[in-house]
């Protein structure tokens, strides 16, 4: 059986390791732009979920895109064509405020885009398509591990 780690030791487990396991399991569930507007639908869902809706602009054209909700997911749906490498810029469907952030890719040395959370934090991503850089800012962190770790032990007894 899996023991519960205190905050404190991580025993042979890095700190990545354990933030990429809690990573794997969050899923936005109320993404926001800067001026508070809810980012999620119900229109489409994906891995069974409400997906991000974004506006996307791209080579001219305007459209819509959903991105899957779950951390680390990279899949989407867009009703303008992306190519691979494409730069997208991003923004809310309600205002059109641009979700461009000041923290730069350190693959593409371009702007990345954000998802405000509840909470203060924020997803954010790289608006390249196919480039998998994503970051996560989650204020009050040790209380969100203790949270997952709870639910974790709270499992195992069941
Ligand atoms: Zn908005
Ligand atoms: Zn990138």
């Amino acid at each position: 059986m899996r023991e519960v780690l205190p905050l404190s030791g991580f025993g042979d487990e890095t700190m990545s390791d354990i933030v990429k396991q809690i990573a794997q399991r969050l899923r936005v569930a109320d993404g926001r732009c800067p001026n508070g507007h809810s980012l999620m639908t119900k229109e489409k869902t994906l891995d069974g979920q409400p997906a991000i809706k974004l506006r996307v602009t791209f080579g001219g054209h305007t459209g819509t895109i959903y991105l899957n909700p779950f951390y680390g997911k990279f899949e989407y749906e867009s009703d303008i064509q992306l190519e691979r490498g494409a730069v997208v810029d991003l923004s809310c469907p309600t205002c059109g405020v641009s979700l461009k952030v000041d923290d730069y890719c350190n693959i593409c040395n371009i702007p990345m885009f954000a998802v405000h959370l509840p909470d203060g934090g924020q997803v954010e991503a790289c608006p390249t398509v196919g480039c998998h850089k994503h970051s996560l800012t989650i204020v009050d962190f040790d209380q969100q591990l203790e949270r997952m770790y709870v639910d974790e032990e709270t499992k195992v007894q069941m």
